[in-house]
């Protein structure tokens, strides 16, 4: 039996799986399709540390409902999930009040000033450090007005120790000569950097994992075992039981589920996302791209240009409504006119939501062998080594690196 059990082998997971073995733990990994398929393999690769102000704030707040009416806008709320997603929604717009901002964005802070060491080092583990592009991220706008409108989360950033620089139009020209169509202002995103390829990521994690002697099981977990306030076995859905001393709980979008069986009942949502990747795209960025007036990313990777975004609530596993993928594409051809989409691939994919932007990153409250570490949004990428780390330190019972009383599961309750 492993000294660890992980169930689910996406970011998260296995960045947990490599801080264990580090400590000297044994780790199996429980995954019930292939290691990171699920949202780790296509968002867009952001390495965001200055992503600390939720998506629902002040500013923005405003702008949600015209949003949720147009189903090729940035935020779209499906029909059918309106009715069982409404507490969760009404929660999440909530969380978007100034006092509430201010909360979670020096919450987040911490956490995110340790993430480019984090990931410095972990990367320099499995020999890859040329997975993570250290050139600089750009955001750009059309009109100066609409960064001046988000002034609260720019100047709430920079308090927060993030800082960026304003440029100008022909900046951000010299900077990315590709780059046409409306855009007359950029900011350069200090210390936000890309992932080149987020799949070949995660499957070095994997394999780095296995080389230590750690072990990856194919199947899906559904239940547990338990006895007085511990978790004895993961029983999956093929009737297989994997007797355990310590679970992570790591399934992504998926462990609501997982977390019920637990007895908590955590408001995690599935906010579905997309991109569209084109492999030839005969255009060349050299770093990414936030176009903050199209409402999606722009990211050169290593097997094409990716084009992601968009924010859909449609409930668990929804059907894909690949229109939002294509009008990313549209909307791209509209900065990038030479763009070449000719053999691009379509993706959808989970962010595990909390309505208030925060992981969930602490010990089960039932169970004290069981330590949660899910529902990191929209900053999963940027936040999976140090979650990783803090997941270990929570097990080999050190002082965890930051305060985690922000994250902890029972703050819903
Ligand atoms: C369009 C889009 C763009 C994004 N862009 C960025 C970005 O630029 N920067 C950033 O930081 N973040 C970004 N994100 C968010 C980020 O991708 C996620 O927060 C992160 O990948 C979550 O990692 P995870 O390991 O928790 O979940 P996942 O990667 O989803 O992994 C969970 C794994 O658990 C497995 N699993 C689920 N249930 C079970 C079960 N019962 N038994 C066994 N296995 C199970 C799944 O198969 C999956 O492999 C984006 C997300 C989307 C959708």
């Amino acid at each position: 039996m492993a000294d660890v059990t992980i169930i689910g082998g996406g970011i998260v997971g296995l960045c947990s799986a490599m801080a264990l073995q580090d400590r000297g733990y044994t780790v199996e990994i429980i995954e019930r399709g292939e290691i990171g398929r699920g949202a780790s393999f296509g968002n867009c690769g952001l390495l965001a540390p200055g992503e600390v102000v939720p998506v629902s704030r002040p500013g923005v707040m405003k702008n949600i409902p015209r949003w949720l009416l147009d189903p090729e806008g940035p935020l779209f709320v499906r029909p059918g999930a309106l009715a069982r997603d409404l507490t969760w929604l009404l929660r999440f717009l909530r969380a978007g009040r100034a006092d509430r901002v201010r909360h979670i964005a020096s919450s987040l802070t911490p956490l995110m000033k340790r993430v480019n060491a984090d990931y410095d080092a972990l990367l320099e583990a499995i020999r890859r450090p040329g997975l993570l592009s250290q050139v600089e991220n750009l955001m750009l706008f059309n009109d100066r007005a609409e960064y001046e409108r988000d002034r609260f989360s720019w100047n709430l950033r920079s308090e927060l120790g993030f800082d960026h620089t304003f440029i100008s139009g022909s900046q951000v020209r010299e900077l990315e000569p590709a780059i046409e169509g409306p855009i007359t202002c950029g900011l350069i995103m200090k210390d936000w950097y890309h992932f080149t390829d987020p799949l070949a990521l995660t499957q070095a994690l994997a394999d780095e994992v296995i080389r230590r002697g750690g072990r990856i099981l194919l199947g899906e977990a559904r239940s547990f075992d338990s006895e007085r306030g511990q978790v004895r076995s993961v029983k999956l859905l093929n009737g297989g039981r994997i007797d355990t001393k310590q679970v992570v709980l790591a399934a992504g979008a998926w462990s609501g589920l997982l977390s019920r069986q637990l007895g908590m009942r955590i408001p995690l949502a599935h906010l579905s996302g997309y991109h569209v990747q084109a492999p030839h795209p005969h255009v060349h960025l050299e770093r990414a791209i936030y176009y903050a007036s199209g409402g999606f990313v722009l990211t050169p990777m290593a097997t094409g240009l990716r084009i992601g975004g968009t924010i859909e609530i449609a409930g668990p596993d929804p059907k894909p409504n690949f229109r939002r993928a294509d009008v990313l594409a549209e909307r791209a051809k509209a900065i990038l006119p030479t763009l070449d989409i000719t053999g691009s691939t379509r993706w959808m994919g989970a962010r595990p939501f909390i309505p208030d932007t925060m992981p969930i990153i602490g010990k089960a409250p039932a169970f004290d062998n069981v330590t949660l570490a899910f529902g990191h949004g929209q900053i999963g990428m940027t936040l999976g080594a140090t979650t990783g780390q803090l997941v270990a330190q929570l097990i080999a019972h050190e002082n965890p690196a930051v305060d985690l009383t922000p994250f902890r599961p029972q703050r819903f309750t």
